[in-house]
C-alpha cells in the first residue's frame, strides 16, 4: 500500500561547481505487508532512478564528473484513500467477548 507520497525539491551539482539545476522530484513509497519500505521516483510523470543513488543522477556537462546531490526540501503530499471514511482499529469495541457467528453447515439446514 501507499505510506507516503511526497514532492522533494533537489539541488544536482558538480562537486567542482561547474554546473548544478535544482529538479522536483515526486516520491511515492509504498509499505509492504512484511514491513519493507520502497520508493519510487518520477520527475514530471516520467520514472526515473533514486537521485540519492550515483546511477540516478546526471554526469556535470562541463566536465563529466558524477554530480552530488542536496535535499533542499520535501512537501508530503496528502495519500489518497478513495474518499472512503476512515476510523482507528483502537475504536472499536473488545473483539475477544464477541461472539462468533458460524456459517451453518449444508446438512444442518435439513
Ligand atoms: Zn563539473
Amino acid at each position: 500500500m501507499i505510506d507516503e507520497i511526497a514532492v522533494e525539491r533537489v539541488r544536482l551539482f558538480c562537486p567542482e561547481d561547474h554546473w548544478q539545476e535544482e529538479v522536483d522530484v515526486d516520491v511515492v513509497r509504498y509499505a509492504d505487508p512484511d514491513g519493507g519500505l520502497w520508493e519510487y521516483f518520477s520527475i514530471d510523470g516520467e520514472p526515473v532512478m533514486s537521485p540519492y543513488t550515483p546511477d540516478g543522477r546526471p554526469l556535470c556537462p562541463v566536465c563529466g564528473r558524477t554530480t552530488a546531490v542536496d535535499l533542499l526540501r520535501r512537501r508530503l503530499v496528502p495519500v489518497p484513500d478513495g474518499g472512503r471514511l476512515r476510523s482507528r482499529w483502537e475504536d472499536r469495541p473488545q473483539r475477544a467477548e464477541a461472539w462468533l457467528r458460524q456459517a451453518p453447515m449444508e446438512q444442518d439446514r435439513a
